[in-house]
């Protein structure tokens, strides 16, 4: 087996020559002329004259060998449905689709914006679109009508893609009220609105505007429709940020580069083998839904899981059947969802027959030690953390077993991935500092392929937002704060704004919640730095006790929080003690599972709390507001 060290040197000191060999992991109908155009720093541009397709790369290559071969399997807890289309089924899916899009005007650059549920329709609309060169944008379903306006003004829409309810926790949630409302609300208005009617949720069409799915599938009959074949660098897609620190930015992605990097990374890092199952937990709404539910797995000629449902209904096993009954080669999913498993009996995953899994894959927020150790002792399968963005499309950093099986450490999602050139810079000067030493993580120019090419219509945004964060030096800040060892592995310690300055030491977030995790009474914790006139700042915990009852009155409370104080001091020193450590039954996060720290932040200082579009459920921030109105 080849080094990872040798592997990685080629990939960042000769990037040409390292990815024009992976380019011909996918078909092009052109071949490229250029890999990397380096003519507009900071921006990067691969491929270019090469002529592809993300939807011939995906589908329609696969038909020779894989037609019969489930391609997409829908499991559906939420109204107990399954349906499964093989490569040859998906193709006629797809076609069906892009003939409809076509018949209401849509084309190549065009924009489509998709407001679904976790529905095989949602992914046949996304390759759909890129069949066609039309570029889509999904937005998370369920998404409150302010922010999916602003969504549809900025992508600007020509038509939008959506159902009449979605459904969570057995609950239906109605989305045609909130895409009404946002239509409304924005100034673009899209021509036409598909609506896939799951007989969920009555709505009425408005006359003129609304299509009925059904309907235009039996007016296209069966038609065929052919791959439109595309620049390297022509935008496949828009995807918002999740908005965890401000105003979500559109990420656009090119076609060419990210097609090579994800079928890169599902050999080097995912350990994919086409006709394999990869089962993704996450959701169309976010990047890695974007990437390994869709693209990713299809594009390595594997079978791809699509579930609707949360990962305790009907029970705390489902996950682990339904890798189970898909014989599921690849997990994918994020601490937040095992830190709920966490909580149940692991007989429920013991009794599946899980001798087809491989690795599970944990990403989107720190993976904290204590989760770690227990999802890989109970699962006793290598867990494989990855650091990345929706701006990267594809990981940062993680271990890749594909190339060398290097020890994971603990607390680190691992070392810099293929093509990354990762550095850990002093955030002052932008100088790179030495192993150990806390920094802002950057990555050199250029960014490997799949990722972002810019701002979705913004290219001063693109430059001013990512790439001028330092005065002496022309590097991509990810915002995150980490520290880098020997060896190379980095641990992230927050984001950049969530850095806590108590007297002059500079503090991560997340060293002082692992330490606080690392007590047993502890379930979940966030730590938010609030303005001190002394000070500067001090650190606030927020704790979900793993037992509630220990902290129901006043003494409770008072031990728990002087013994949680007591372990950070004596891990971290004095310094990073928090000032307050007060109780709540849950935390506030987005809907993509990250903590809103910058919300919390805000009531701890008496600010009003911003932005809360993406927050997954308002009771959250109430419990803090009464927690800091009514503890000590
Ligand atoms: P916004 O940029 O709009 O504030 P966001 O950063 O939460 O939103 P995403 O792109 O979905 O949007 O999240 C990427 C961020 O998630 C990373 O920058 C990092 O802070 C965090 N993250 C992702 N994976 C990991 C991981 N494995 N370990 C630690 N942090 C992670
Ligand atoms: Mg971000």
């Amino acid at each position: 087996m080849a080094s990872y060290r040798e592997y990685y040197r080629r990939s960042v000191e000769q990037p040409e020559a390292f990815w024009a060999e992976k380019a011909a992991l996918i078909d092009w109908h052109r071949p490229f002329d250029q890999v990397l155009d380096s003519s507009r720093k900071p921006f990067s541009a691969w491929f270019r004259g090469g002529l592809t397709n993300l939807c011939h790369n995906a589908v329609d290559r696969h038909l020779a060998q894989r037609a019969q071969q489930p391609a997409l399997v829908w499991e559906s807890t939420e109204v107990e449905r399954s349906r499964s289309y093989t490569y040859a089924e998906l193709h006629r899916e797809v076609q069906r689709m892009a003939a409809i899009l076509q018949r209401h005007g849509v084309g190549q650059g065009d924009r489509v914006l998709l407001y679904m549920p976790m529905i095989p329709e949602a992914v046949f609309g996304m390759l759909a679109c890129a069949r066609i060169g039309a570029i889509h944008s999904v937005v998370f379903g369920g998404f409150a009508a302010v922010s999916l306006a602003t969504r549809i003004d900025d992508a600007a829409p020509k038509l939008i893609l959506s159902s009449d309810a979605g459904s969570r926790a057995g609950r239906v949630v109605p989305y045609k009220p909130l895409l009404d409302e946002a239509i409304g609300r924005a100034s673009h208005k899209p021509r036409a609105v598909l609506m896939v009617d799951r007989g969920l949720h009555p709505f009425d069409p408005v006359a003129g505007r609304d299509l009925d799915y059904a309907a235009e599938c039996a007016a296209v009959g069966q038609p065929q429709v052919p791959c439109t074949w595309v620049d390297a660098t022509h935008p496949s897609y828009i995807l918002y940020t999740s908005g965890t620190t401000g105003r979500p930015k559109g990420v656009q992605r090119d076609t060419g580069g990210y097609a090579v990097a994800l079928s890169t990374s599902m050999q080097d890092i995912y350990c994919c083998r086409p006709g394999a199952t990869y089962f993704c937990g996450s959701d169309i709404g976010w990047v890695v839904g974007h990437s390994y539910i869709v693209y990713g797995p299809l594009i390595h000629g594997m079978t791809t899981v699509l579930y609707e449902g949360t990962p305790v209904r009907p029970d705390a096993g489902i996950l682990w059947r339904l890798a189970e009954r898909h014989r599921a080669q690849v997990m994918f999913t994020s601490p937040t969802a095992i830190r709920v498993l966490k909580k149940f009996d692991p007989a429920l995953m013991r009794s599946c027959d899980l001798s087809s899994l491989e690795r599970l894959f944990l990403a989107g927020e720190p993976l904290d030690e204590p989760t770690a150790e227990w999802i890989s002792s109970t699962l006793g399968k290598p867990v494989v953390d990855n650091y990345w963005q929706t701006e990267t499309g594809w990981p940062i950093l993680s271990i890749a077993g594909g190339v060398e099986a290097l020890p994971p450490k603990p607390g680190s999602p691992g070392v810099a991935m293929p093509g990354y050139k990762v550095s850990i810079l002093d955030e002052a000067s932008g100088q790179p500092l030495p192993a150990g030493k806390k920094g802002v993580l950057a990555i050199d120019w250029p960014l490997p392929p799949g990722c972002m090419q810019t701002v979705w219509g913004d290219d001063q945004r693109f430059v001013d937002t990512y790439w001028s964060n330092f005065p002496s030096r022309q590097v991509y800040s990810t915002f995150d704060w980490g520290v880098a060892d020997e060896q190379g592995y980095v641990t992230i310690l927050g984001r950049t704004d969530d850095v806590i300055n108590v007297a002059g030491h500079r503090l991560g977030t997340r060293e002082i919640e692992e330490s606080i995790s690392s007590h047993a009474a502890v379930a979940e914790v966030a730590v938010v730095g609030a303005a001190d006139a002394l000070k500067g700042q001090q650190a606030m915990a927020f704790v979900v006790p793993r037992d509630a009852s220990r902290v129901a009155d006043a003494a409770g409370r008072e031990a728990l929080s002087g013994e949680i104080m007591q372990t950070v001091q004596t891990q971290l020193g004095a310094v990073a003690r928090p000032a307050r450590v007060l109780f709540v039954g849950m935390l506030p996060k987005t809907r993509s599972g990250k903590l809103l720290r910058r919300s919390i932040q805000a009531l701890c200082e008496q600010r009003p709390t911003g932005d809360l579009t993406t927050l997954e459920d308002p009771a959250a921030l109430e419990q803090i507001r009464a927690a800091l109105a009514e503890q000590p």
